[in-house]
């Protein structure tokens, strides 16, 4: 849904638009200004969009293209489309024909990835030869597009010219400085972030994690060290660069990389601040910033005692992931998690008190699921998002994660609806989501 533009940025921004013959493009279209849960398709931020007979084409405010589909009868479905990300993936959102996507993941559409992930849900659109020719021949369908009609205003022809510049090898350069900036590709974004549909600025405030579990595919192996103050103002600056015009569509922010929450207090606290400032997220186009870290249960319970107050005073709504993974000792020792189930339950309770203490703050906790972990893990999830709770509660999130990748199983989707109908925290599966 795109309506035309209608806000202080139209002064510097001015709509511009373009129909004639098949071709219509317009500059600088107002998406949403806010990340919602419906069940059409919203584009949210500042976007300019290109649409011909056969395709739409949509770009952020540096020319770089956001989103596609076809038109043709060959596309899966009208109201699906594909995104690319800052970390130039493709992205395929589905609509309908999986039953019961909104009660999975909390979402209306399920996204589709071209790398393996953990899904059960979904199903394989990128083998679909319209996604892939959308995909991969973009540039060539752009190139097709003329831009010398003499109807055409200046502003627009010189914006096509810019599109048309921006070359696939562009795109993957930019990522690749994205992944240097910040010193590694973030290769999972926490579940909570799909309340920004994803759209982050990923900086990294700690190296690594604390336990280096066998079971973690998306593990490293740093040893858990957090940055200096002067290489997250260096991220800060860089960061700030490479997203340049189009930082005004992003209200996000991603403190990497696995447990961010183990790093010292006022370093969260000031590098959280510090890019509030300088990206500019008061002056977002994007209303209800939000900040996203991973914890874990150590950092969880040894956490100094001020950080909560302190992340609540941000102008942040701010969640916070803990990887829990379960609450059965013989579950953990299979994961070769080393924590104790009582330093679980410990932290679980430590989540549900910040949950209630906390009002911009949310904690929430990943369980994993497997068909091959001892019978008493599901038994235990039990144990804590049910007997341990007293009422239903709306926040704390409890997602569960798949443990194998690209293996669906129904088995595992059977338990985890089980297990959501008696759960008193909302419950969502967790489907792994790279950068
Ligand atoms: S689950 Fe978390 S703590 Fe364990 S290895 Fe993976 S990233 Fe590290």
């Amino acid at each position: 849904m795109l309506v035309p533009l209608k806000n202080p940025f139209a002064i510097t921004h001015p709509e511009t638009a373009y129909r004639s013959d098949g071709l219509s493009i317009t500059l600088n279209l107002s998406g949403s200004r806010a990340y919602t849960k419906v069940s059409y398709p919203v584009k949210y931020g500042i976007i300019s969009r290109l649409e011909t007979r056969e395709m739409i084409l949509e770009f952020n405010l540096n020319h770089e293209i956001r989103n596609a589909r076809s038109k043709t009868r060959h596309w899966l479905h009208p109201s699906e489309w594909l995104k690319r990300t800052v970390g130039n993936d493709w992205i395929y959102y589905s609509s309908g024909g999986y039953a019961g996507v909104y009660e999975a993941i909390g979402e209306y559409y399920l996204p589709n990835f071209t790398y393996p992930t953990n899904s059960l849900l979904g199903g394989r659109p990128f083998e679909e030869p319209e996604v892939a020719k959308t995909c991969q021949n973009w540039p060539e369908l752009l190139a097709t597009v003329p831009d010398n009609r003499p109807d055409m205003p200046a502003r627009v022809a010189e914006w096509l010219g810019q599109v048309k510049r921006i070359t696939k090898a562009d795109l993957e350069n930019k990522a690749q400085t994205l992944f240097e900036i910040c010193g590694a590709r973030t290769t999972v974004l926490p579940p909570d972030a799909r309340h920004s549909d994803y759209n982050v600025i990923p900086l990294t405030i700690a190296d690594g994690c604390l336990y280096k579990c066998r079971f973690c595919k998306v593990k490293n192996k740093k040893p858990f060290t957090p940055r200096s103050p002067e290489d997250i103002q260096r991220q800060i600056r860089d960061l700030a660069h490479l997203y340049g015009k189009d930082l005004v569509n992003y209200n996000a922010l991603f403190l990497g990389e696995h447990d961010a929450l183990n790093a010292p207090a006022d370093l969260i606290v000031s590098t959280a601040r510090q890019s509030y400032d300088r990206f500019g997220f008061a002056r977002s186009y994007m209303k209800h910033p939000r900040l996203y870290l991973f914890g874990s249960v150590d950092s969880l319970l040894d956490a100094d005692p001020h950080l909560f107050d302190s992340l609540n005073a941000l102008p942040f709504d701010t969640f916070i992931n803990i990887g829990l993974e379960s609450f059965d000792p013989a579950t953990l020792e299979q994961l070769g998690k080393p924590v104790t189930a009582r330093k679980v339950g410990l932290a679980f309770d430590k989540m549900q008190s910040i949950n209630q203490a906390c009002a911009r703050i949310e904690m929430t906790g990943n369980f994993v699921m497997d068909d091959h972990l001892p019978p008493d893990h599901i038994r235990a999830v039990l144990d804590l998002v049910r007997h341990r709770i007293t009422h239903a509660l709306p926040k704390g999130s409890v997602y569960l994660s798949p443990l194998a990748f690209a293996k669906p199983s129904r088995e595992v989707l059977y338990d985890f609806y089980r297990l959501k109908t008696v759960s008193r925290l909302p419950m969502f599966l967790y489907i792994i989501q790279r950068l």
